[in-house]
């Protein structure tokens, strides 16, 4: 997505070679407009597919959870933080481990709102470890629901995230796949739409 991409050599900050800071505008300072057309992508990628929930995980993923939804008019959940690994009978419940934090913690999902009638689309900011998403994968497994593919907004294409979704045999697309990064400069894998 040419418009994300721009915005990222724009205003991206690159900590290292594996650390992109976007909190200008994508995921603590909101660009509103962009959060918007990304969900309209999204949907222009997944259309096809009847969708009847967007499933993402606390906090950065839920402007674009929303803003997905929105586009396909349905409901969208978001899978809280819980660092208490208490089972409560009423959630679904996953172990996420945070590439940027560096801890373990569990994420649930109220089975009030997921269950076997639903076809989820998982939408999150960023691809990178994969783990974030495993997680929610394994959630929609754990409601008896049926995945219909994961959108990422970024995609750290030199991380293993990608290679264990397909491993599941998740269908992924990201808006902006960076190939490789460093202080002062970025490339994106060239020739890709979405
Ligand atoms: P995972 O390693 O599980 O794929 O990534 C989990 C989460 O870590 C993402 O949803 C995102 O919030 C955060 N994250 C991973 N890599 C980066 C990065 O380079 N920059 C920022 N800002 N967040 C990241």
């Amino acid at each position: 997505m040419r418009l994300l991409e721009d915005k990222i050599r724009e205003h991206g900050n690159i900590l290292s070679d594996k650390v992109l800071k976007v909190d200008s505008f994508l995921n603590h300072q909101v660009d509103t407009e962009l959060a918007l057309q990304i969900g309209q992508q999204f949907y222009r990628i997944f259309r096809h597919q009847p969708i009847t929930k967007v499933l993402t995980i606390e906090a950065s993923g839920i402007q674009f959870a929303m803003a997905t939804a929105m586009a396909f008019n349905v409901p969208f959940v978001y899978a809280k933080k819980k660092k208490a690994v208490t089972l409560q009978e009423s959630v679904y419940t996953a172990a996420v481990h945070s590439f940027t934090k560096q801890e373990t913690y569990q994420v649930c999902v109220s089975q009030a709102y997921l269950g076997p009638e639903d076809r989820v689309l998982i939408v999150d900011d960023f691809l990178a470890t994969g783990a974030a998403l495993i997680g929610l994968v394994d959630i929609v497994k754990e409601a008896g629901a049926a995945l219909v593919g994961v959108g990422c907004v970024i995609e750290k294409c030199f991380q293993e995230g990608r290679e264990l979704l397909e491993q599941k045999g998740v269908d992924v697309h990201s808006l902006a796949k960076i190939s490789s990064m460093a202080p002062g400069s970025i490339q994106f894998v060239p020739g890709d739409d979405e």
